[in-house]
């Protein structure tokens, strides 16, 4: 996908116990392999003989730290983390990790996913509807209230507490939280957003995704299961179950497979490269078409275009170049605009595609602005035939657990027929991946377990909304405009 309308992460966290190692030089390149899950905000958090610093910052990873300002944050332990808003406005107070020193206790959270129920937390926390705007905040507020008045600083009051803290929260969470002298990371029962365990000669690694281990050296361990919390001190790593086993019930983001996570890295026992290579060739053998060449969407549609290349027998052609240094684009007010918009971070290769019929692959279509343009440039580059092909199924209903797609009116499949869409996109057909095949593409043994609410309607936990009364107000014409159905065909 190549899209300011793609759906962004909400986020990625990192943490690190290594006493002896630069924690913070560590937790920096731990990040950076985490960029891709938020780059609105990056903050990392070290603890040094007791006292916890934070530093963070609107932008970048890169942008925010240097060698000055890592040196600065020395330690044992730390934890990272880089965020795209999903609740919450991208203003720096919403930066993570959020810092509490309360005296007996201090310490640094940092949040992947979404709380869905901010405002009844916040009217029990008896704070003003405007700080629902904060799941993390209002998390670590929580767990503030419930430490003793007369906090000691031992670890098990930490521990008790964090334990009183998680039932009350609803959605979706992996935290990493750093105290004075240990870590703790968990995942909420459902186990929506991924934590991974990693191991180092001296220390020990949480982290949202493998590549982050890669970069520092770190080997995985396993994941940290649904409903379960670490705790890791000089001790090694202690496993706690804070929720009954009738509450655990594994609904893994299966969107994570399909465009989120790197390619490079293992989520349940599965490389992501490989998942997305099966999808494509389930595409193939769902939705044959004849055609000249299988194109990729750059970047996360390219294993899947291989998929349906090799299944189909079609020669695989990169069709477009990517920027890679492209950041947040404007919102452009005029087509011409838009298209150069989109010229900037994609750019046909001409010589590859002109004159010829091309299977395009996409991962998934969410608002379908960038795409639509997409197609209209290789109308443009002389392309005979456009045949989309979507690694899949229509992305009908609003994700609460941490993607920022809470705006049903957007979703284009959820207010046009796929012949509509086609005929939108200006494709000559246009075809999605079955739900069963990509749950079978995703783990062919077993595709149960995985959270599929986005492509179903199906929210494996109850949504602040009423999904009935979910208004649908086209932000799109539901019939193609002009300019777009006077293309070449
Ligand atoms: S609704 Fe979709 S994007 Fe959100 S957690 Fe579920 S599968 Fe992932």
């Amino acid at each position: 996908m190549v899209d300011d309308s793609a759906p962004k992460e909400s986020c990625g966290v990192f943490g690190l116990y290594a006493p002896g190692s630069p924690v913070s030089h560590m937790t920096y390149l731990g990040l950076f392999a985490l960029q891709h899950r938020g780059q609105e905000a990056a903050g990392i958090a070290v603890s040094d003989q007791g006292r916890i610093w934070v530093d963070k910052d609107n932008g970048l990873v890169s942008a925010i730290f240097n060698d000055n300002r890592l040196q600065t944050l020395r330690g044992d332990l730390a934890i990272g983390h880089t965020r795209y808003s999903t609740t919450g406005s991208g203003d720096w107070e919403n930066s993570q990790p959020v810092y509490r020193d309360l005296g007996g206790h201090q310490f640094a959270l940092a949040h992947n996913g979404n709380l869905v129920n901010t405002a009844q937390l916040a009217e029990t926390l008896g704070l003003p509807p405007s700080a629902a705007g904060s799941d993390s905040g209002l998390a670590a507020e929580l767990l503030a209230r419930e430490l003793p008045a007369e906090a000691t600083g031992t670890q098990s009051e930490l521990v008790e507490a964090f334990v009183r803290t998680l039932p009350q929260l609803s959605g979706a969470y992996s935290f990493v939280l750093l105290s004075q002298d240990f870590l703790i990371g968990v995942r909420d029962p459902h186990g929506i957003r991924p934590l991974i365990l990693g191991k180092l000669d001296n220390g020990w690694v949480l982290a949202s995704e493998t590549p982050a281990l890669d970069v520092i050296g770190a080997e995985m361990v396993r994941e940290i299961q649904p409903g379960e919390m670490v705790v890791i001190d000089q001790t090694g790593v202690q496993s706690l179950a804070p929720f009954p086993a009738e509450q655990i019930r594994s609904k893994f983001c299966s969107f994570e497979f399909v465009y989120f996570a790197r390619p490079d890295g293992r989520l349940r026992g599965e490389n992501v490269h490989r998942v997305r290579q099966r999808m494509g060739e389930a595409l193939a053998r769902q939705a044959p078409v004849e055609a000249d060449a299988v194109v990729p969407v750059p970047e996360s549609s390219v294993p899947g275009a291989q998929g349906y290349a090799h299944e189909s027998g079609i020669p695989y052609v990169d069709g477009f170049v990517k920027n890679r240094y492209i950041g947040r684009t404007f919102i452009a007010p005029t087509q011409e605009l838009r298209a150069a918009a989109v010229r900037i971070k994609l750019n046909p290769i001409r010589e590859n595609i002109e004159g010829k019929r091309l299977v395009v692959v996409e991962d998934s279509i969410i608002r379908a602005t960038t795409l639509r343009e997409t197609m209209r440039m290789m109308r443009g580059a002389g392309v005979a035939e456009i045949h989309l092909r979507v690694l899949s199924p229509p992305y009908r209903w609003p994700c609460y657990y941490g993607m920022d797609t809470t705006d049903r009116s957007k979703l284009v499949a959820a207010h046009m027929t796929v012949d509509e869409l086609r005929d939108y996109l200006g494709a000559d057909s246009l075809a999605y991946l079955e739900l069963d095949a990509m749950l079978a593409a995703i783990h062919p043994e077993d595709s149960t377990g995985l959270c599929t609410a986005c492509l179903t309607g199906d929210y494996p936990i109850p949504v602040p909304v009423d999904l009935t009364e979910l208004a649908i107000t086209p932000s799109v014409p539901l019939a193609a405009p002009a300019s777009i159905s006077g293309l070449p065909r």
